[in-house]
């Protein structure tokens, strides 16, 4: 489950979220959608503070923090470290480690983040690799990989986490076109199991399909909100018309 109430953030003199509501149950799939520069990257990365906010409320399943009155130091620091261990980032480009098997890329973060012992994080990792469909892969290095099939070990490895909701920035705007689909059916797969996940993606067919709500962002704002079918059939926005009508 997430929660975020009056999230803000300014680059330099610049707004970029200017006062961001959203919840999002569990078990569900949010996509956020919206034109380049409207702050859907930002506000996707603020839920992991790889974007520190300058004010407002993010809450993850039991862990919520108030960036306006964060404390100092270490205890400020113990609060976002609690936060950014709900959620897991898929990247636009996966980000694998070159040296390291597929298997040992999955398994990095349960061991030495999490420290939990190595043969159930292998354990787990065949697992998630099974359900990426690259169990036959787990002592490939990425180099031998398509790009399909690295950001599926991508996918693999922010769940190793055992996050509660894990996070998709464009994870398939840096592929091939026929390696996009492959992509699209892992994540879709995920959302029909129960995952809680935000997507930011341009794929409007993606998301009437796997989309529990559509939120659409315009200059740092939420301007529409709801189920796939009213915000991308009956949009209310002239602004959420336009773009719609210029990618479909
Ligand atoms: P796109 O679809 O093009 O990825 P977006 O909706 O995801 O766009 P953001 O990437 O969140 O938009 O960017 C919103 C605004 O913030 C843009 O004007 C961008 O130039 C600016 N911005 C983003 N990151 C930074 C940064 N680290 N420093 C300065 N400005 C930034």
């Amino acid at each position: 489950e997430i929660r975020v109430r009056g999230l803000t953030k300014s680059f330099g003199d610049h707004p970029v979220l200017r006062g961001i509501d959203l919840t999002a149950a569990r078990g569900t799939s949010t996509v956020l959608l919206g034109p380049s520069g409207s702050g859907k990257t930002t506000l996707l990365r603020s839920l992991n503070v790889l974007e520190r906010p300058d004010a407002g409320v993010v809450g993850i399943g039991d862990v919520e923090v108030d960036f306006a009155s964060l404390p100092e130091g270490k205890a400020g620091q113990r609060e976002i470290a609690r936060l950014r261990a709900q959620s897991g980032f898929v990247f636009q480009s996966h980000n694998l480690f070159p040296h390291k098997s597929v298997l040992d890329n999955v398994i990095e973060g349960p061991v030495v983040a999490q420290k939990r012992p190595k043969d159930e994080a292998v354990a787990d990792a065949r697992v998630l690799l099974e359900q990426v469909g690259l169990a036959d892969r787990a002592d490939a290095y990425p180099f031998q990989l398509s790009g399909g099939q690295q950001q599926r070990v991508g996918i693999a490895r922010a769940l190793a986490l055992r996050p509660e909701v894990v996070l998709f920035d464009e994870p398939t705007s840096a592929l091939d076109p026929e390696l996009v689909g492959e992509v699209l059916a892992v994540i879709r797969d995920l959302a029909e199991q129960g995952w809680t996940m935000v997507v930011v993606t341009h794929e409007i067919h993606f998301a009437r399909k796997v989309a529990d709500q559509v939120l659409f962002l315009d200059g740092g704002r939420i301007v529409e909100a709801g189920p796939p079918e009213q915000v991308l059939e009956a949009p209310r926005t002239e602004r959420a018309r336009q773009f719609l009508r210029r990618i479909l």
